[in-house]
């Protein structure tokens, strides 16, 4: 069957468990590969090149706008941000299921461009779990922790445009839910069109004669 990799967007609200999931996922197995983005903005004290993103300058990422290099790519506050291509899809033919974590704007618009793209939303249990999880990260004050709750009840509307919703209650049942239904995807018929039909054909030669 078809073993090229699917482009998977997860998006959640902050604080949800996207990252804890997703570096799970990529040590649990060994079929994800985990998009890397590019950035015009300086490294942060502690952030590796390749790691956490790729350092450009503002010359460089323009360039790369100019090629059509990117999946996707966002301005904010006078940095910009993007996917690159070529690793996405080196990595998608290498048959690696390419893992895109990514706010729910930028994930319709890879959905548009991309509707082959699975995406899965995360979502807590309850919306007090949610909270509880934000304040016991402690990486956020109290006033950033009520803005990303008043986002995370805007990013609520858009959740049914997502294939699948996920709920991170116990966190390896959640990374098992994840990895069943990106390895469930690739059973799907619409994926494996090219062999299904060589097995149609195959099948048809059974009624040829009494071989
Ligand atoms: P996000 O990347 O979605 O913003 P994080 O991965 O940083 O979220 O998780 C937010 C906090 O919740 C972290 O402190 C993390 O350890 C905790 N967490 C994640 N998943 C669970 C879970 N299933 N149960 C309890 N705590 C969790
Ligand atoms: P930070 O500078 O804190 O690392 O990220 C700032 C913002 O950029 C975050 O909201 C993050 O989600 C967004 N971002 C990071 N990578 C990308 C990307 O590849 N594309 C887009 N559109 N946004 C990104």
């Amino acid at each position: 069957m078809n073993r090229k990799g699917i482009l998977t967007v997860i998006s959640g609200f902050s604080g949800v468990g996207k990252g804890t999931i997703v570096k799970k996922l990529l040590e649990n197995y060994q079929e994800y590969a985990l998009s890397i983005s590019a950035t015009t903005r300086a490294p942060r004290e502690g952030e590796q090149e390749g790691r956490e993103y790729f350092f450009k300058t503002k010359a460089e990422f323009e360039t790369m706008i100019a090629k059509d290099a990117f999946v996707e790519y966002a301005r904010f506050v006078e940095n910009y941000y993007g996917t690159p291509k070529e690793y996405v899809e080196e990595k998608l033919s290498e048959g690696k299921d390419v893992i895109l974590e990514i706010e729910i704007q930028v994930a319709m618009k890879i959905k548009e461009k991309y509707p082959d793209a699975l995406t899965l939303f995360i979502v807590p249990p309850t919306p007090e779990v949610l909270k509880q999880r934000l304040i016991g990260r402690g990486t956020e004050s109290e006033q950033v922790i009520a803005s990303r709750l008043k986002r995370a009840a805007e990013e609520a509307k858009g959740m049914s445009q997502y294939d699948y919703l996920i709920v991170n209650d116990d966190l390896d049942t959640c990374v098992r839910e994840v990895h069943a239904v990106i390895q469930s995807e690739h059973l799907k018929n619409s994926r494996n069109t090219e062999f299904r039909k060589k097995l149609e054909y195959g099948m048809s030669q059974f009624l040829k004669g009494d071989k």
